[in-house]
């Protein structure tokens, strides 16, 4: 179960990251911010040392919460998937794009109304803010995760893009990964929109400071106490940059060996998988 294999890379061990500069790492952080597609499971599967490196993180006293982007699904969807797992969690330790995106437009675009594309689950987390999310004369328009895009929506969303509403993308992921390779997310929408209207906009998941500054809010942690842990350079890892907050890459989604050696993302680490930091954190504990 791998999208790519990492194992047989001749350059793999040079970019792994040492256990002692790991260890470091592991020792400053308070709090990890965990991806999930791609780093604890891929598809419908959890990945085998996915519990263990939970259970491993709790014993050494560090806090977790879950944080993605994939706005394609409720949060119900995520926290039911998690326990089905046997990973019960609650509400507050899981965040996700369309937390922020509902957070920053509830008071910046106060009382206006939206043209949403987006699935039903997006469409009824605008409900439950009390923000209209079908109102083709919109004031604004904000582009998810839409496995239910239609040509329809498209149209009405790039008319109002040219009367000069504007955009918003909940996530910009261009890729979602999924068992046996990958499905076009927001960000490849989006483009296809730019490109007949010219217009593109702001995004409010990973890798934005709007994300980062909402994570700060919920969880009360410093910028310096987290480490986020994700699968994707240019969205888990590049969130980090230029801040005090940590980023460990692990291998078992999109971001590929050939990948890492040409990044500037810079990740503080990198990890075949969170399999590779639990015997670490079981030695702090
Ligand atoms: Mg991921």
């Amino acid at each position: 179960m791998k999208i790519h294999d990492y194992e047989s890379h001749p350059r793999l061990a040079e970019l792994l990251t040492p256990p002692d500069k790991l260890a470091a790492l592991l020792a400053g952080t308070g709090c990890f911010v965990l991806d999930m597609d791609g780093t604890i499971y891929l598809g419908g599967t959890l990945f085998p040392f996915a519990k263990d490196f939970l259970a491993a993180a709790a014993t050494a006293g560090k806090r977790y919460i879950w944080f993605t982007n994939n706005s394609s699904r409720a949060p119900e969807d995520y926290l039911e998937r998690l326990a089905g797992f046997g990973i019960p969690t609650s509400r507050r330790d899981f965040l996700m794009s369309t937390d922020v995106a509902l957070d920053w437009l509830g008071r910046e675009r106060a009382g206006e109304t939206a043209w949403v594309v987006g699935t039903p689950q997006l469409h009824a987390a605008f409900a439950g803010a009390g923000i209209v999310s079908d109102d083709p004369r919109a004031d604004y328009v904000v582009l998810g995760f839409d496995t239910t895009l239609t040509y329809a929506k498209l149209v009405v969303a790039c008319d109002l893009l040219r009367a000069g509403r504007p955009l918003y993308l909940v996530n910009m992921d261009y890729n979602c990964p999924v068992e046996g390779g990958f499905i076009p997310d927001a960000g490849s929408m989006a483009a296809l929109i730019e490109r007949s209207t010219g217009v593109t906009g702001p995004s409010f998941g990973k890798p934005t400071r709007t994300c980062l500054d909402y994570i700060l809010k919920q969880t009360g942690c410093r910028e310096a106490d987290l480490t986020f842990i994700g699968d994707r350079l240019y969205t888990d890892i590049a969130i980090a940059r230029g801040t005090r907050a940590h980023s460990i890459l692990v291998l078992t989604g999109e971001a590929t060996v050939d990948d890492c050696l040409t990044t500037d993302a810079a990740p503080d680490a990198i990890v075949r998988s969170l399999a590779d930091l639990i015997p670490l954190l079981e030695e702090r504990s």
